[in-house]
């Protein structure tokens, strides 16, 4: 666990970040400025659960009290550098920085049941999947889990009310940043925090089996989503370079290790891609591989992205995809295109921003 002093690399806050901390290192704080350790609830409650953004709105701490906060530590880090709103309201992409530089992005959704937080845990991705915006900037440095909570909370604040998913599909690899990403799930499940419930959070990966199978005791209920993509290796090794250290084999052992061990249904996202992994074939080969399986298969016709040559299947082959896996007693829905007109394949509103800044361009 990260101490009071702990910063992320790179970072230059003199001043402790308040949403690294744990509850038991704030409230060692608090003691530390001589109040009593039940103020770290109240200021835990502003933060968490009203999405304040400074200590003089706790308007219940004495005002002394948040003269010494302001100077101990900081809330946030992140600055909102840009938003774009889908027409209809469905989706609204935000762009965090660092000192105005444009670092990582969150996307709300808005579905019938209300609101779902996508946040990202990387600043850029090292996977370099062939098919995602992400990798064109490269890989930057993991986010802490004060970061990922942050861009959460940033969200809640944005829209005055409370998002009720948690889902870790944005920008980066949930599972090569495990230790932050578990952290800042802990933190936003506890009471006295944020309190939202594991099983409505969704954890996103391309697929580490040791970190699947870990994920299956440490996430404590939270979901599990794999990218899959396709259904046999010659084609994975090409559109996501991990699947070389990682074949399908392995991965879909650790898949059904998670489904076992913790009995949650798992969604399986593939995208389709066309004349790539949309034929007959691979929808029967898919039907083979998550035979028995307690899944849901998530169909993901291709979302544009500048800049690279993939299509989109049609909506025959889709349907045929579809009612390929229906047949194998497989279930299977075909994802709506939320955000497909505000850029939300993750990395594009970032990757479009860093390079309209860049004077090469
Ligand atoms: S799809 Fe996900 S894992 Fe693959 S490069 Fe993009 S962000 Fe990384």
């Amino acid at each position: 666990m990260k101490g009071l002093d702990s910063q992320v690399e790179g970072q230059t806050n003199s001043r402790p970040y308040l949403l690294d901390l744990s509850v038991g290192d704030l409230k060692t704080l608090i003691e530390g400025l001589g109040e009593r350790p039940y103020r770290a609830n109240q200021v835990l409650a502003w933060v968490y659960r009203r999405f304040v953004s400074s200590f003089s709105e706790m308007t219940d701490l004495p005002v002394a009290f948040r003269t010494r906060l302001e100077e101990t530590l900081v809330i946030n880090r992140l600055d909102l550098v840009a938003t774009q709103e889908e027409e209809g309201g469905w989706s609204k992409k935000f762009l965090w920085g660092e000192d105005r530089k444009p670092l990582v992005e969150s996307v709300l959704l808005r579905y019938k049941y209300g609101l779902t937080g996508c946040v990202s845990t990387q600043v850029g991705c090292p996977v370099g999947c062939v098919f995602c915006a992400s990798r064109v900037l490269g890989f930057q440095r993991n986010l802490s889990r004060g970061e990922i909570i942050e861009e959460f909370l940033g969200m809640c604040r944005d829209q005055g009310e409370r998002l009720g998913h948690l889902v870790f599909m944005g920008t980066g690899e949930p599972f090569l940043n495990y230790d932050e990403v578990l952290a800042a799930i802990d933190m936003l499940c506890r009471k006295d925090t944020y309190g939202i419930s594991r099983r409505k959070i969704t954890v996103s990966t391309v697929g580490i089996p040791e970190a699947i199978e870990n994920f299956a005791k440490d996430g404590g209920g939270a979901k599990l989503a794999l990218s899959l993509h396709a259904s046999k290796d010659e084609t994975r090794d090409k559109l996501i370079p991990l699947n070389r250290a990682y074949p399908i084999g392995r991965v879909m052992e650790a898949l059904r290790h998670y489904a076992e061990v913790t009995g949650q249904r798992v969604t399986v996202e593939y995208m389709l891609l066309k004349g790539i992994n949309d034929g007959r074939e691979d929808a029967l080969r898919l039907s083979g591989l998550l035979a028995g399986l307690d899944c849901l298969v998530n169909l993901i016709p291709w979302n544009e992205v500048p800049g690279l040559e993939f299509e989109p299947p049609g909506k025959s082959r889709v349907a045929e995809f579809k009612a390929i896996l229906e047949r194998n007693r497989i279930k299977v829905t075909v994802r709506r295109k939320l955000g497909g007109n505000i850029e939300a394949a993750c990395g594009q509103l970032r990757r479009r921003t860093v390079l309209s800044d860049s004077p090469d361009r």
